[in-house]
């Protein structure tokens, strides 16, 4: 065992650059807390990024793991598997949605949700000068897809060119999407919640407008639900409750608790839009993520998880904006469910470090000045006390 301090030297020294990353090495989790290399305990509310729905070291989730991995763990997709079978009944009986394809990512969900996209249009037409709509301020991945529909510049910049056609609209602002569309337009893509941009939920008259005029157009309604899908909001995904229905829907994060694993899932005309050979993936979808899956799928409908969100919800949105409520340099709170921001009117990454180092809770930030809040779905109100203590501890330190 070498010291924390020998760790980051040696990760950075090895590791790609891409990340200014915490010094911190963790090395466990129970529930809702993770423990460093030293020992050191921590109250977590960014759940690995929105991804620890069910907390860390479950023991019923890790019994399915250990036992598909003593099983079987891969076969390709040239075979049928039992676990991707049974995964795939419970996540479209969840989303009412007609067919799943598992992806090993969230960036590979967006991929597949653009290509249908294409395929669609394609389909109709057979033209090569199809556009797709996307929203500012948006995050749907890094590679080059899902980059070319990121509404960032700073993200997409270097690496351009990205996909032609692209073009971007205002989040909860219709006019500014009908403004875009055209005869070549085959798709809107959106988050239902915005995550990395801000936390921003969707408004419902924006989508059911936007719904309205894909059905107008005949274009595809794309909703992402990588970060807020999952029981996030208190419904099992975010668009349940505004009463509209994607035709593409992707998801990732929560999905496998830990396990690298998303989907891309279609509806109606969408999901018969690709044939065989249009797409495919060697690991996707493989019995172990499949099996992760299936037990996450399994434990939300056992432990009425999405019950226990929305009780939760209400309690952090209370908290919250009690302290927006208190603390001037917070200058809005927003979001739903256990996907909730903090606004600031200085930049909170000074916040967000000395409440990591000093007090020892984990927050992530969306943007500079926004405090993001994702903890693992099954956080208690004691837990969201303890948050917010040790955030006024350090929030009163600033004043
Ligand atoms: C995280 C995220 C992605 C990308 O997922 P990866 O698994 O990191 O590739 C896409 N869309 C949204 C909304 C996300 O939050």
């Amino acid at each position: 065992m070498q010291s924390k301090q020998e760790y980051i030297e040696k990760a950075e020294s090895e590791i790609y650059k891409t990340y200014n990353r915490f010094p911190i090495v963790f090395d466990h989790g129970d529930g809702v807390r993770l423990y460093d290399t030293d020992g050191e305990e921590y109250l977590d509310f960014g759940a690995g990024i929105a991804v620890m729905g069910l907390g860390y070291n479950d023991p019923e989730f890790n019994e399915a793991l250990k036992k598909q991995v003593d099983k079987l763990l891969h076969t390709s997709n040239l075979f049928y598997n039992v676990p991707a079978v049974e995964a795939g009944e419970l996540i479209l009986k969840a989303s009412g949605m007609d067919k799943v394809f598992f992806t090993n990512s969230g960036t590979e969900a967006v991929e597949g949700a653009l290509k249908i996209a294409r395929r669609y249009a394609y389909n109709k037409d057979g033209g090569h000068d199809h556009e797709i709509i996307a929203m500012k301020h948006s995050f749907h991945g890094r590679s080059f897809g899902a980059l070319s529909v990121t509404g960032n510049d700073h993200y997409q910049e270097p690496f351009k060119p990205l996909l032609p056609g692209i073009k971007f609209a205002e989040f909860n602002n219709l006019d500014s999407v009908k403004k875009l569309v055209n005869d070549k337009t085959c798709a809107i893509i959106m988050e239902t919640v915005q995550g990395e941009g801000g936390i921003y939920p969707a408004s419902e008259e924006f989508l059911k407008g936007v719904r309205a005029l894909c059905d107008e157009h005949d274009m595809l309604l794309i909703l992402d639900e990588i970060q807020c899908g999952m029981g996030r909001t208190g419904t099992m995904f975010a668009w349940q409750k505004y009463g509209v229905k994607p035709d593409v829907m992707t998801v990732a994060k929560a999905l496998g608790n830990g396990v690298p694993v998303g989907a891309f899932l279609a509806a109606g005309k969408a999901a018969t839009a690709m044939s065989p050979g249009d797409h495919g993936t060697t690991y996707g979808g493989n019995p172990f993520v499949t099996a992760a899956a299936l037990k996450v799928l399994e434990l939300f409908e056992k432990r009425k998880i999405v019950d226990h969100v929305k009780e939760m919800g209400e309690y952090l949105t209370k908290k919250l904006k009690f302290l927006a409520d208190q603390y001037d340099m917070i200058t809005s709170q927003r979001g739903i469910g256990l996907i909730q921001g903090l606004e600031f009117s200085v930049p909170v990454a000074p916040i967000v470090n000395q409440v990591l180092l000093v007090q020892k809770l984990v927050l992530i930030s969306a943007g500079a000045n926004v405090i993001r809040f994702v903890p693992p779905l099954v956080i208690e109100k004691e837990h969201v006390d303890e948050m917010v203590e040790k955030l006024e501890a350090v929030l009163k330190s600033q004043l």
